[in-house]
């Protein structure tokens, strides 16, 4: 069995998708991505927006304040509270989302919706977890975030600026935790960790990396779990994502 232990292929049976989780071969990766609309024009800028000067040299409680007070951009105004992230600070995986939804807002933690039972089912299923206690060891725990931690009314997208505004707190977080692999669930948190407007299609199936001061972490680009949810046959194309990065991880942390 290459890619999952006995425990990994029941899991992935519970989650329904039988045998196509668990056959994976380097390389086979095709189909692109459905996009997403683009995003909004930007706003007019706001001097309050945060830079990355600002927050550079913040420790995590305080970068968890400064979020918290945040109003630099018109999300501030309809959240109910801010969504940071969650997970071991000491995670060697971190996986980048793209915002709060209803549920995230209301308790304030990333991925505790419909998506984000998703997500912990494949997490188990790869042997990874979001806390510590969930994670067998801290190799497999994983810290999570989103690129925007306000949520968007109506779960729209973020807009240009919401995003460019928002991102300097989710490098800080790259900056602090230094995992091993970053995983960019979504075309938000892909274009946003690599600087590009590439689709998630064209991005997906091969490691990229990210760069930033003397950070170079790889990137694995996979669907945000909304997606999935609404597009359950690419579930099989998420676990060869998950597989991809297990293999990365492994290759560089033996
Ligand atoms: S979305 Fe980000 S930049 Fe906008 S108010 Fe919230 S924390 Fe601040």
């Amino acid at each position: 069995m290459r890619n999952g232990n006995p425990q990994q292929i029941r899991l992935a049976q519970l989650l329904g998708l039988g045998p196509v989780w668990r056959v994976r071969d380097p390389g086979g990766f095709a189909a692109p991505a459905e996009p997403r609309s683009a995003p909004r024009a930007a706003a007019s800028p706001d001097p309050a927006a945060p830079t990355v000067a600002d927050v550079e040299t913040l420790d995590w409680d305080g970068l968890e304040q400064a979020v918290r007070n945040c109003t630099a951009c018109g999300l501030c105004r309809s959240r109910t509270q801010t969504v940071f992230g969650v997970g071991s600070r000491d995670a060697r995986w971190m996986f980048v989302g793209e915002a709060p939804g209803a549920e995230e807002d209301a308790q304030g933690e990333p991925f505790v919706g419909q998506a984000g039972r998703l997500l912990d089912n494949m997490l188990a299923a790869a042997g990874l977890g979001r806390a510590r206690d969930d994670a067998p060891s801290v190799r497999e725990a994983v810290y999570i975030g989103n690129v925007i931690k306000c949520r968007p009314p109506g779960n729209r997208n973020p807009d240009a600026e919401e995003v460019a505004r928002c991102a300097p707190f989710l490098l800080r977080q790259i900056e602090l935790l230094r995992p091993r692999i970053l995983v960019a669930m979504g075309r938000f948190a892909a274009q946003t960790l690599l600087e590009t407007e590439g689709s998630i299609g064209s991005l997906r199936g091969r490691a990229h990396e990210f760069v930033r001061g003397d950070l170079r972490i790889p990137v694995v680009v996979t669907y945000h779990p909304a997606y999935l949810l609404r597009t359950p046959g690419d579930k099989a194309k998420a676990w060869e994502d998950l597989c991809l990065a297990r293999r990365v991880y492994s290759e560089q942390s033996p």
